[in-house]
C-alpha cells in the first residue's frame, strides 16, 4: 500500500521528471565530448583495419609479387588473383580483385603478404551507391595505394616497433 503511495505522490508531484532534468541540467554546461566528425576524428591505432590499399616501391614498380598468399589465407575468400610471368622471369598480377562486401577486416592478407604489398588503410568513410561499388579492383586498390602511400608508410614503420 506504502509503495502505490508513494508512487502516486512521485508521480504527482513530477519528482521522476524533475529528476531527469537536474541531469541534464548537470550535463548542460558539463565539458562536450561528442566528436564533430568528420571535422574532428578520435587518435586511431597504426594497426587500424580499413580499406585495403596496394602499394608501389619508391621507383613505382608494384609490390607484389603474386605469390597468392593473400588470396589462399583469406577466410572469406574475398580476394582473387589472376597473374602472368614477365619476359624478365618476374611475376606480376592481371588482376587483383577484393570483394569489400565478403571482406571480414580480418588482417590475414597484410600479415601474410611477404613484400608489405597489401595493406589495410586507416580509412573507414567509404561507402558505395549500387551493386558493385564496393568490388576493389586492382587499378582502385592501387589508386588508395598511391594517394595514401605516407601514412601507410608511417604506419608500417610504427607497427614494426611492435613486432
Ligand atoms: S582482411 Fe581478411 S577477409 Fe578481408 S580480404 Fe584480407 S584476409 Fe580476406
Ligand atoms: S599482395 Fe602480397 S601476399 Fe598477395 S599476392 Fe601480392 S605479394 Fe603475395
Amino acid at each position: 500500500m506504502m509503495k502505490r503511495l508513494n508512487a502516486f505522490f512521485k508521480s504527482l508531484l513530477l519528482i521522476e521528471l524533475l529528476q531527469g532534468m537536474a541531469v541534464t541540467g548537470r550535463y548542460l554546461f558539463a565539458r562536450k565530448i561528442t566528436v564533430q566528425f568528420p571535422e574532428e576524428r578520435t587518435p586511431m591505432s597504426p594497426r587500424f583495419r580499413g580499406l585495403h590499399a596496394l602499394r608501389r616501391y619508391p621507383n613505382g614498380e608494384e609490390r607484389c609479387i603474386a605469390c597468392k598468399l593473400c588470396e589462399a589465407v583469406c577466410p572469406a575468400m574475398a580476394i582473387h588473383i589472376d597473374m602472368e610471368e614477365r619476359a624478365d622471369g618476374t611475376r606480376r598480377t592481371t588482376r587483383y580483385d577484393i570483394d569489400l562486401t565478403k571482406c571480414i577486416f580480418c588482417g590475414f592478407c597484410e600479415e601474410s603478404c611477404p613484400v608489405d604489398s597489401i595493406v589495410e588503410t586507416r580509412i573507414f568513410d567509404y561507402h558505395g551507391e549500387k551493386r558493385g561499388d564496393l568490388y576493389y579492383t586492382k587499378p582502385m586498390l592501387l589508386a588508395v595505394g598511391d594517394k595514401h602511400e605516407a601514412q601507410i608508410a608511417r604506419d608500417r614503420a610504427a607497427d614494426a616497433k611492435y613486432r
